[in-house]
């Protein structure tokens, strides 16, 4: 099973993928986590896309779908990916089909996390990640059981993104509504949507996003 995770900067795609793989064993294909991991290491990529992703526009169509690409031939992706970030612009949705179809698999389900536009910058400033693990948590809305300590690792380290700023915020979501939220169209004409509602609970969004991998 191939789905894609779409939605507005915060609307909750890793949370959600990190659960999916965790209770189904599939593999999350984030293409922000890919990205960050070449920044880190300065690779060619990260080299280039470094301060495109600070200032919160978009990494080139042929770079992250290289990326992906690259991903899916490793080997371990056959028993379900979870898209998570990627297509963000019709070309990339273009490419991912072709990728897809390369390699004899196609898409199940496009989930749709609808939420209130108000809400995003409040989940995006007050978010941050185990600095070892990569386990997402919210000043707010989901904090460790134990204040400071990582509840999957148990680090004690934590760290927040350089372009989760209130500035790069509103480039982010013109973006999104520019170039990214007009390709869901393509993926109704297919039957493929599924809408979620995002402004619900973790928890009750996690659900909800089962019911319709179950369906
Ligand atoms: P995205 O990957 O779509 O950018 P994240 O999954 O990183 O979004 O979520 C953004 C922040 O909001 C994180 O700190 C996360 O813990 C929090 N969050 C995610 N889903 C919800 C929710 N349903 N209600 C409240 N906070 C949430
Ligand atoms: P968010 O959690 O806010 O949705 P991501 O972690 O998915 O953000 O992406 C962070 C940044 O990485 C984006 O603002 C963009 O610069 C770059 N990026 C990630 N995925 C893509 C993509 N599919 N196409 C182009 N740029 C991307
Ligand atoms: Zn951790």
């Amino acid at each position: 099973m191939n789905i894609i995770l779409l939605g507005p900067p915060g609307a909750g795609k890793g949370t959600q993928a990190s659960s999916l793989v965790a209770r189904r064993g599939m593999v999350q294909l984030s293409t922000g986590d890919m990205l960050r991991a070449a920044v880190k290491a300065e690779t060619p990529v990260g080299l280039q896309a470094k301060a495109v992703m600070a200032s919160g526009a978009l990494v080139s169509d042929p770079i992250v779908s290289a990326l992906i690409g690259e991903r899916l031939d490793q080997g371990d992706t056959g028993s379900g990916v979870i898209f998570d970030g990627f297509p963000r612009t019709a070309a990339q949705a273009e490419a991912l089909d072709l990728l897809l179809a390369e390699r004899g698999q196609q898409l199940d389900h496009v989930i749709e996390l609808t939420v209130d536009e108000a809400v995003l910058t409040e989940r995006i400033v007050g978010r941050y990640t185990c600095a070892q693990c990569g386990e997402g948590y919210h000043d707010r809305f989901k904090q460790p059981a134990v204040a400071g300590v990582c509840d999957v690792c148990g680090s004690t380290s934590f760290k927040r993104r350089p372009d989760d700023t209130a500035e790069t915020i509103a480039t982010r979501m013109s973006i999104y509504r520019g170039e990214t939220a007009p390709i869901l169209p393509f993926y109704v004409a297919r039957g493929l949507v599924a809408q979620v509602d995002g402004m619900a609970d973790i928890e009750q969004v996690t659900a909800a996003i089962g019911a319709v991998l179950d369906g």
